[in-house]
């Protein structure tokens, strides 16, 4: 396993802080390394692997799309990016949708519409609101609409043009834009992913919608984490009965085929012309069909309700495991997003659960987040915290 990882590291860049495994591969909510190793997955490849692994009708699927064509670019028409808009559009209320293959670049695509926007209303330099904690991607835009000075340290100037503001604070929201004319557009993480699944509330969704109206700003939903049914509804803001007028996709999008979206409403879907935007991958023929595709199985598998009860279920057991537990704060998030909030950081807890079995991440410093597969089953969810309660009582009882 040593040589393993001294053999792949010397010529990739150095990026990300790995722990020492390589999955070679999985089967439903399974995974097991190249040494025989097997884990419950409690990760989904960062919300990405929304069937799991090996799912027996998105994998002939994708075998019969790769043997007709993989690729064939956007000089000519792509059957299912119509058929794949088309199921957007009728999940989410919206009208047209921007094909892409990653979530900055969705979220890229929002960020020049909400320039655009302004634009065309004759506004020179347009502003966007942005949220404290947000996470929006690692391009230098996305990057610069990201709430974490940690992660832009070092890649100055950011670009202009954003409005920082705490979370669910209707007040704060309109003291930070009181008499500006310049704002374009509010975006924001229905429920804040890499900020350690910090949720905004109903109200301040409907508030936010209203304000937006009023002041005829772009309402913009990052549901690149919370969105393609892992809270129990498509798209989590639909939680508050309201829609955005831009809501770019990814990682769940294609069940682990790179594919991102951004779905726009009436107020946005018309803003790009022919040559103001465009992408080589974006909406490539096997990206479409893993998309259509994974639409198609997460509706006859009844995915939806399944986020939602596994969902439940799962932050109702981890309340109960942790209740009581010294430096246990809380359990956060809505269906199979959730966030286990610590009193203090507890990064090591990744490799302790790799080394029991179990596949998590730990975001913000203290907040371990579980995003599986949508496949998951309540059995499977009780093995999940019979693997990771006992790992955070031992941490917690350790001495600081
Ligand atoms: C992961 C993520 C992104 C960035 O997506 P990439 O595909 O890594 O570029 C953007 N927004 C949110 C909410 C995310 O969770």
């Amino acid at each position: 396993m040593t040589a393993f990882i001294e053999a792949s590291s010397p010529h990739t860049m150095n990026t990300y802080g790995r722990l020492p495994i390589a999955l070679s591969h999985g089967q439903g909510v399974r995974v097991w390394d190249v040494n025989g190793k097997s884990y419950l997955d409690g990760l989904g490849g960062i919300a990405v692997n929304t069937l799991g692994h090996n799912h027996p009708k998105l994998v002939p699927a994708l075998q019969d799309q790769i043997a007709k064509i993989i690729h064939s670019c956007n000089y000519y028409h792509i059957p299912n990016q119509e058929a794949l808009a088309a199921k957007l559009v009728e999940l989410s209320g919206l009208t047209n949708v921007f094909f892409c293959c990653t979530g900055l670049e969705a979220n890229e695509a929002a960020l020049k519409l909400a320039r655009k926007f302004g634009h065309d209303k004759g506004i020179e330099r347009p502003e966007i609101v942005v949220y404290e904690k947000a996470f929006h991607g690692r391009s230098i835009a996305t990057l610069s609409a990201t709430g974490n000075e940690k992660i832009q340290k070092g890649f100055g100037p950011m670009v202009e043009g954003f409005i920082r503001v705490p979370l669910n604070d209707i007040e704060a929201l309109k003291k930070a834009t009181e008499g500006n004319p310049n704002v374009t557009a509010v975006f924001f993480e229905t429920i804040q992913g890499e900020g350690g699944v910090n949720p905004m509330r109903i109200e301040y969704l409907q508030q936010v919608r209203k304000l937006c109206d009023e002041r005829d700003w772009l309402l913009m939903i990052d549901e690149v984490q919370c969105g393609m049914g892992r809270t129990g509804k498509w798209f989590a803001h639909q939680w508050a009965g309201i829609k955005p007028d831009v809501m770019p996709l990814a990682k769940g999008l294609g069940s682990g085929v790179p594919v991102g979206a951004v779905v726009a409403g009436p107020k946005a879907a018309h803003i790009f012309q022919p040559g103001n935007h465009g992408t080589t991958f974006g909406g490539n023929p096997l990206a479409m069909r893993a998309g259509v595709e994974t639409i198609r199985i997460m509706e006859e598998e009844g995915l939806l309700e399944n986020a939602a009860t596994v969902g439940a279920h799962l932050q109702a057991a981890l309340r109960r495991e942790l209740a009581g537990v010294e430096g246990f704060v809380e359990v956060r998030g809505q269906g199979l997003m959730i966030g286990v909030q610590l009193a203090r950081p507890c990064g090591v807890l990744a490799q302790r659960a790799v080394d029991a079995g179990l596949l998590i991440s730990v975001t913000a410093d203290s907040v371990i987040r579980l995003v599986p597969p949508l496949i998951m089953t309540a059995a499977e969810a009780d093995e999940l915290v019979g693997i990771l309660c006992p790992l955070i009582k031992q941490f917690l009882a350790e001495p600081v």
